[in-house]
């Protein structure tokens, strides 16, 4: 990079580090001479899309030519009826990564300043800093978001507050009473994204559904995906649920045609079916409790999750064994540029995928590295 062109680009940008994805799989089977490798890193559902969201998008194709609907109406009309809202209340995007980054453009100046928790998802910091605004981190407390220090830290200049619930990488939830309360103490100046990607998967009798709550607090935005529980991560389609007069707002920085109509009749028909949902929330459970009682034999820590992915604490630096698993094929994600460097984020897989991490993963902490 020269420094000429570096210079010419505003502050913000300037001083931003891009977001790691996890390997690809195509990428270590070359570079390692491996075949049959397995990727647990990127929180994806191992079953993939279900049929109905397959044989949606086949019938598509035909349709390609065309500019998508602009509007997004069938999906909206869908989650409309879904969640009980009115059409006007939702913002479509292109995952709802970029709903968080609307709700920034449409928010966050320089001079503002942004909250949100330490170890906490990682397009938060990349969306605060690509405007120049300040982050302002809080500390967590046992891993999750501490939303007494979150509150404490608003003031004049603050302009947005994002709450993961649960958290990547962390796996941690907060209380429906705790959120709400929260909620109630933020002043009007301060807009908040509840940032709900794993919704679909928390069982917990305590853990809230936010979205009849944007009727409360206008300045709620409640973000959800079809990239996790409804298996497409590939197509980027998720969407915010707020007060109509909220998703004005944010639509009004929305690119015209950000969702294709892969995605756009994908989501309409994922969301339909009940029964991909039900399989997968059932794989998950089931591979959850096999790698809990895997590490539990192991004796390796694990921070307690809700959501489809687990994080352990090696009590060490997790990069030699990241290393040793991909030696044996296994890709796992290293969480070092969120803050934890002796930790390793592992995604649910199917049964036999998370037989042969378990496998690779004894090999590794038990062979010296
Ligand atoms: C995966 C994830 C998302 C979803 O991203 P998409 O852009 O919808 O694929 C959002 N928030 C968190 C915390 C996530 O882990």
């Amino acid at each position: 990079m020269s420094r000429e062109l570096l210079s010419l680009a505003v502050p913000g940008v300037r001083g931003l580090k891009p977001y790691e994805p996890g390997k690809p799989l195509a990428e270590l089977e070359r570079e390692y001479g491996i075949k049959q490798a397995i990727k647990l890193a990127s929180n994806e559902n191992p079953l993939g899309p279900g049929a109905k969201a397959l044989a949606a998008i086949r019938a598509e194709l035909d349709g390609l030519g065309r500019y998508p609907d602009g509007n997004g109406f069938a999906l909206k009309a869908a989650l409309a009826r879904t969640h009980g809202i009115a059409p006007e209340q939702i913002t479509l995007g292109n995952g709802s990564n970029e709903v968080l980054e609307f709700v920034a453009r449409a928010f966050v100046l320089p001079e503002n300043e942004v909250v949100y928790s330490q170890h906490a998802f990682a397009v938060y910091p990349l969306v605060t800093q690509a405007i120049g605004a300040t982050a302002v981190v809080t500390p967590v407390r046992d891993w999750a978001h501490n939303l007494e220090a979150m509150a404490a830290a608003i003031n004049a200049r603050t302009r947005l507050v994002f709450v993961a619930n649960p958290n990547n990488p962390t796996g941690t939830w907060i209380t429906a009473d705790i959120l709400e309360r929260f909620l109630q103490r933020l002043p009007e100046h301060v807009v908040v994204v509840v940032d709900e990607a794993y919704y679909e998967y928390v069982s917990e009798p305590r853990y809230p559904n936010t979205i009849p709550w944007v009727a409360r607090f206008p300045n709620l935005v409640v973000t959800r995906t079809f990239s996790k529980v409804h298996g497409l991560a590939g197509l980027r389609v998720g969407y915010g649920v707020s007060s109509a007069q909220m998703a004005d707002l944010l639509n009004r920085v929305r690119e015209p045609f950000n969702v294709n109509s892969l995605a756009l009749a994908a989501a309409e028909a994922a969301l339909a079916d009940k029964q991909h949902v039900a399989e997968s929330l059932k794989m998950n459970s089931g591979g959850m409790q096999q790698l809990t009682r895997g590490l539990d034999d192991l004796g390796l820590a694990y921070i307690p999750s809700v959501a489809n992915f687990i994080t352990l604490d090696l009590g060490r630096p997790a990069a030699p064994v990241y290393q040793a698993l991909l030696r044996q094929g296994v890709i796992v994600r290293p969480i070092a540029n969120y803050g934890m460097p002796n930790h390793l984020r592992v995604t649910i897989g199917r049964p036999q995928e998370n037989e042969r991490f378990l496998a690779a993963l004894k090999n590794a902490v038990t062979s010296d590295l």
